[in-house]
């Protein structure tokens, strides 16, 4: 068993949010990891003319396992080395999570505890856990051979280890949380609730993004 590692303390507040969020527009947290992986493959993209290579095949794909209740983002963008998970996913010290934290202490000063404001601002990978009761991160960097795998409750904190990945990039695994009386998490393993949700929130977004749709 590897070694639990502990969020960092503003990090924890921030999950305890997300876990805890009545909020009523969870699916934002595929317009979040969709805007991640394409800002990955800009990255990529950069890396790659630099190293005299030609970029090709970039994109994003979505998987959906109804029988083990996942939902897989995976990119082939510029990937993660151990310390950029640890530094990018063990604390929140990033843009968007950062102004979306001042907000909510404002809010709070306010006496105002509505979270309407999750949705104006990229609140970042950490939206993962309004679904999800665990997310795993395997991330290969490019020019690397080495991957690592992170995985996290949200609660407990994360863990972190040599792992195997086939070609550069990001895959993230969602195991989305039981259906309750108040929500519906099994909506998302629905591909047209999924395309539905990538045309709303990433038609944007300028590196195709492709699932396998059943068809009757
Ligand atoms: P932001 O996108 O505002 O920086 P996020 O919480 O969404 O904040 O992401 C935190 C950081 O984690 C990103 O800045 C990036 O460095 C890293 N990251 C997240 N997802 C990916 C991905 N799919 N590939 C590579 N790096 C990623
Ligand atoms: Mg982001």
């Amino acid at each position: 068993m590897a070694e639990i590692k502990e969020f960092k303390a503003e990090s924890k507040r921030l999950l305890d949010m997300m876990i805890h969020s009545i909020y009523t527009h969870k699916e934002i947290f595929l317009r979040e990891l969709i805007s991640n992986a394409s800002d990955a493959i800009d990255k990529y993209y950069l890396y790659a003319l630099q190293n005299g290579q030609t970029p090709a095949d970039l994109g994003i794909r979505i998987d959906l396992d109804e029988t083990n209740r996942t939902l897989t983002i995976s990119d082939n963008g510029i990937g993660m080395d151990e310390e950029e998970l640890e530094d990018n996913l063990g604390t929140i010290a990033k843009s968007g999570s950062s102004a979306f934290k001042e907000e909510m202490k404002k809010k709070e000063e306010a006496e105002n505890k509505e979270i309407d404001i999750i949705g104006q601002f990229g609140v970042g990978f950490y939206s993962a856990f309004m679904v999800a009761d665990e997310v795993t991160v395997l991330s290969r960097k490019a020019g690397s051979e080495q991957a690592y795998c992170w995985k996290s409750d949200g609660i407990n904190g994360y863990t972190l280890e040599p792992a195997e990945k086939e070609g550069r990039g990001t895959t993230i695994i969602l195991k989305l949380k039981a259906d309750d009386d108040m929500e519906s998490y099994s909506e998302y393993l629905n591909s047209y609730m999924i395309s539905d949700l990538v045309k709303k929130y990433s038609d944007y977004i300028r590196y195709p993004i492709s699932m396998d749709v059943e068809t009757q």
